[in-house]
């Protein structure tokens, strides 16, 4: 089987609550998400995406996405989708780093496969375990009262798992997190994520004034030291994301203590397969993690279920159903919240079929 085709849409994605804001003013209201076909010569054609969070989260952005794509299209062709590791390997020669670019095409590669076998890709991936994947919700970043309402409104739809957007005024941090831990049950779940918009002290000041409620603590900092050394001075429980990107960063902050939990964001690794490595590494060594992307539609929503599925649920944190935070419909088959779970398709592949009028017509068409 061969690549011969390689078609790119561009999708705005709106936000049902009309904006989402986190640490240091940064906010997004429409994302920008691509979404990948690859075709082959025996008629299967398999879907991916990436979707960044704005272009200043990570370093990543929508029309990046696009024209790495392009880049990477003409070394593609001719090769067979099925055979992923050299897929990647192909990818990681011809265009050093930009792992956001190489996830969709990855992801798309891992539909085939599921396709090709009549697996999904969850059983290709280790199989299920569990019935349902458990779900956080992201809590926008606004005034206390208003994030409080919030957490109540999604408690009562079912989720328990909420990772408040911190990284502001430390005042402001410390009220915002007591004023949603009030609002919660035993047993609930809270993070406060600052996305790096903390300073050392500044994340010292607030978990020493939580320091008595049950709360994790995620990337306070932009460098790592500086999350390691705020780390080693508190008791709270900490996650780190921005900084873990791969392997080498998994393994030195594993080996720093750094860390009680990790959150795999599928593009920032650069696809399903080096998440996988990474999810793998995780179980082995015994760190929970949330699995997820840095954003999405139905698309990265059916692929964040099949790796966290396919993840032993002792080490699954939590994931995300991107596809619920948005208004627009991208493809039929997506898994659909219940009680604040989601479940991996069973169907071949991710088990997606996109929606051909919500994805318009390809703004790029590479044949072979
Ligand atoms: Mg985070």
């Amino acid at each position: 089987m061969k690549i011969t085709e390689i078609r790119v849409y561009q999708v705005d994605l709106p936000l049902k609550e009309g904006r989402y804001a986190w640490a240091d003013g940064k906010f997004v209201e429409v994302f920008d998400s691509t979404v990948v076909a690859i075709s082959t010569d025996e008629g299967i054609t398999g879907y991916g995406e990436v979707c960044p969070l704005g272009p200043f989260y990570l370093p990543a952005y929508g029309p990046g996405a696009r024209a790495g794509i392009g880049e990477l299209a003409p070394h593609l062709f001719g090769e067979d989708p099925t055979a992923i590791a050299r897929i990647n390997a192909v990818m990681d020669r011809a265009l050093l780093g930009h792992p956001y670019v190489k996830s969709p095409l990855d992801m798309a590669c891992w539909d085939i496969l599921g396709k090709v076998t009549k697996q999904s890709v969850a059983q290709l991936m280790g199989g299920r375990f569990g019935e349902s994947v458990e779900l956080y919700r992201a809590i926008s970043q606004q005034p206390a009262a208003e994030m409080a309402k919030n957490v109540a409104g999604y408690r009562e739809e079912g989720y328990r798992k909420f990772q408040l957007k911190v990284g502001g005024r430390v005042a402001d941090d410390i009220e915002r997190i007591r004023a949603v831990a009030d609002r919660l049950g035993p047993g609930d779940i809270l993070v406060a994520d600052a996305n790096t918009g903390w300073l050392a002290a500044d994340a010292l000041r607030v978990a020493n004034a939580v320091e008595n409620l049950d709360v994790f603590i995620e990337q306070p900092c932009v460098a790592y030291a500086n999350c390691l050394a705020v780390r080693e001075h508190i008791s709270l429980p900490f996650i780190l994301d921005e900084n873990i990107d791969g392997v080498d960063t998994l393994l030195r902050a594993y080996a720093d203590r750094a860390m009680d939990a990790v959150n795999i964001k599928i593009s920032k690794v650069g696809g399903l397969s080096k998440a996988r490595q990474i999810r793998d590494l995780c179980v082995t060594l015994g760190i929970p993690m949330t699995i997820e992307d840095s954003w999405g539609g139905d698309i990265i929503t059916a692929a964040i279920a099949h790796l966290a599925h396919s993840t032993p649920e002792r080490y699954r944190f939590s994931s995300t159903d991107f596809n619920s935070y948005v208004t627009v419909q991208i493809a039929e088959g997506a898994p659909q919240r219940i009680e604040g779970r989601m479940q991996a398709s069973q169907e071949a592949g991710l088990g997606i079929e996109p929606i051909t009028a919500a994805l318009g017509e390809p703004v790029a068409l590479y044949r072979a």
